[in-house]
């Protein structure tokens, strides 16, 4: 569904999008974005939640060592232009709820982070 939408978008940086596969699931990644702009909204998000400092730092430590992958492509994000982008939103997000339920964040915090992150409906509709 989401290809289909990029198909017909004129914008050619959307079009370009079909060039850059996700090295974690090989599929095509349609939401050019960089690891350190989801850590940016991870970290606003983190902020509102009961989290200690502690947890907190072991989580943002497991994404930076596991999800970073420098210079992997030459598609560049399109919130900060500058960094390049390393693998989809789907694999991201997959990864990071993983570490969570790994690092025994509360429920509460789960749910929240499906709701603030929309991970939940990548997982029902399947983002490829
Ligand atoms: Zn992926
Ligand atoms: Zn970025």
């Amino acid at each position: 569904m989401r290809t289909a939408f990029l198909y017909i978008t004129p914008n050619p940086k959307l079009l370009m999008l079909h060039i850059t596969l996700c090295p974690k699931c090989n599929y095509s990644v349609s939401d050019p974005i960089c690891v350190k702009c989801y850590l940016l909204e991870m970290a606003i998000w983190l902020n509102e939640q009961k989290v200690g400092l502690d947890k907190r730092a072991k989580l943002m430590r497991r994404i930076r060592k596991n999800l970073i992958y420098d210079n992997f492509s030459k598609q560049t994000c399109i919130l900060c232009e500058r960094n390049t982008v390393s693998l989809c939103t789907y694999c991201f997000f997959f990864n990071v709820m993983y570490y969570l339920k790994a690092l025994n964040f509360s429920e509460e915090v789960l749910e929240s982070f499906q709701e603030h992150f929309n991970y939940e409906i990548y997982n029902i509709k399947g983002l490829h």
